[in-house]
């Protein structure tokens, strides 16, 4: 007798779609079974001839517990994460306060968000430079860093431009350092690359300027983030990859001409791994024209010719990943009427239509099979952080993880109605068809098409790498 059996489903991989049942026993897989063979469960969920995904892995998502509750903690992130198909989600260590950088703020953030995550998470550790305000001795995390892989962070972020004080800037020698210590453990570092000393001036220079209207600054954000930042900086953090042989991971590519140097280094035989994120594989800078401070992030979106090209590099698999860079905000940071472009909040309201947004993108719009989100939503993000073993794919033993999808459910994102705890989302109204129409994690239901299970909260787990 199982504890669960998913019947009349359409297996999804990364190679190919197959009709089968799965057995889920003690919250692992414990039997494929071709379909319809007899076989009881205490519970039968009938797929009715939907997609299966065996998990969707966010590896990148800002939930800000501890520090930043006001605008998400894990509950409410991680219950629209679920609601979006999610069974695993890898949160940043900024946007906190304390920001994730030693073993001692690990347990503090510990201690809070397993109290109230309904999704398996994993967490980035913190790479970071100099804090201006505090001694020679704790200027920088460098000495951290191996506590913090012991505690089973699955990578560690850095910024490679202004960030606030909270979660200072890395310099390439803070890059080659950790990269130095980190190699030994082929640990991963990966980078929000955008060059320090551009953006800087840039906009610095675009700020000046007197009596600009609200789409003029716009223009000059967007022209103060352009390619060369992102550019420059890729190449820097991939060189010192080259210098240190260390494992680097290139977050939120947003350019083919980033996605190319990328590419190169893979080509070399560089340990270079990157990923990007839906917003710019369907959205330009016409869309932030139109949406004003809601579609605020960096790297900001690019024009049409770019978005277009981007796909290239995901069906080649340089852009092996797919994160949703969920970077929530209170209502009031992302008002347009009280908010311009500059003072408002970076980041996006994205997490809850993740793999909605996907599936409309890759199946519908762009006719290509569902096995490509298996593949940049699952597979990989297993692969690279170290989760595969537990999640990632249909094999049995590892976590009974169940993601089922009606291609033709179609959806309409309502900001209004967001499970998060910031209803302002530069996607509000936006349509489209695909939609996870059940959620489960370890063999447990924890959503019910757009509604979450209320007794799952707290039922997440730290997830920590098996390879
Ligand atoms: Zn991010």
């Amino acid at each position: 007798m199982y504890d669960l059996l998913v019947r009349n489903g359409k297996l999804v991989t990364p190679d190919r779609i197959y009709e089968a049942d799965i057995a889920i026993q003690d919250g692992k897989y414990a039997a494929f079974l071709a379909k319809g063979t007899e076989a009881e469960a205490k519970e039968v969920i009938d797929a009715k001839g939907n997609y299966v995904f065996p998990g969707i892995i966010d590896c990148h998502a800002h939930l800000n517990e501890p520090g930043f509750e006001y605008r998400e903690d894990f509950e409410t992130g991680s219950r629209a994460a679920v609601v979006a198909g999610c069974t695993c989600l890898i949160d940043m260590p900024l946007n906190n306060d304390p920001s994730l950088m030693n073993k001692e703020i690990f347990d503090l953030k510990l201690s809070k968000v397993s109290r109230h995550s309904l999704v398996d998470y994993a967490l980035w550790g913190g790479l970071v430079g100099d804090y201006d305000n505090k001694p020679d001795s704790v200027k920088n995390n460098i000495n951290d860093l191996v506590d913090l892989y012991n505690c089973g962070v699955a990578a560690f972020k850095g910024f490679t431009c202004p960030n606030g004080d909270l979660f200072p800037t890395v310099n390439l020698g803070n890059v080659r350092k950790a990269l130095e210590i980190l190699k030994p453990y082929n640990a991963l570092c990966g980078f929000h690359c955008e060059e320090y000393g551009q953006v800087l001036e840039r906009e610095k220079e675009a700020k000046s300027k007197d009596n600009r209207t609200s789409e003029e600054k716009i223009r000059d954000f967007l022209d103060s983030h352009d390619v060369w930042t992102e550019y420059v900086a890729t190449k820097n953090v991939i060189d010192m990859a080259r210098a240190t042989g260390g494992r680097v991971h290139i977050c939120h590519v947003s350019h083919p001409m980033v996605a190319q140097v990328v590419k190169d280094a893979i080509h070399e035989g560089l340990p270079i791994t990157a990923e990007t994120c839906p917003h710019y594989l369907g959205f330009t800078e016409d869309f932030v024209f139109e949406k004003g401070a809601p579609a605020k992030c960096t790297p900001p979106m690019r024009n049409k010719e770019a978005m277009e090209k981007l796909w290239d590099y995901v069906l080649d698999g340089t852009l092996s990943c797919i994160g949703s860079d969920h970077s929530p905000a209170a209502d009031e940071e992302k008002d347009n009427a009280t908010k311009d472009i500059w003072h408002a909040w970076g980041g996006l309201n994205s997490i809850q239509f993740f793999l909605p947004m996907m599936f409309d993108m890759v199946v519908h719009k762009k006719g290509f099979s569902p096995s490509l989100i298996a593949k940049v939503m699952d597979y990989n993000p297993a692969k690279v952080f170290g989760l595969y073993g537990r999640k990632g794919a249909f094999e049995l033993g590892f976590d009974g993880d169940v993601v089922i999808v009606d291609p033709d459910k179609s959806w309409k994102c309502d900001q209004s109605k967001l499970l998060t705890k910031g209803h302002v989302s530069c996607f509000d109204g936006l349509e489209g068809k695909g939609a996870p129409v059940c959620t489960v994690i370890r063999g447990k239901v924890v959503a019910d098409g757009q509604t979450y299970i209320p007794d799952a909260v707290g039922y997440g787990e730290y997830i920590t790498p098996v390879n």
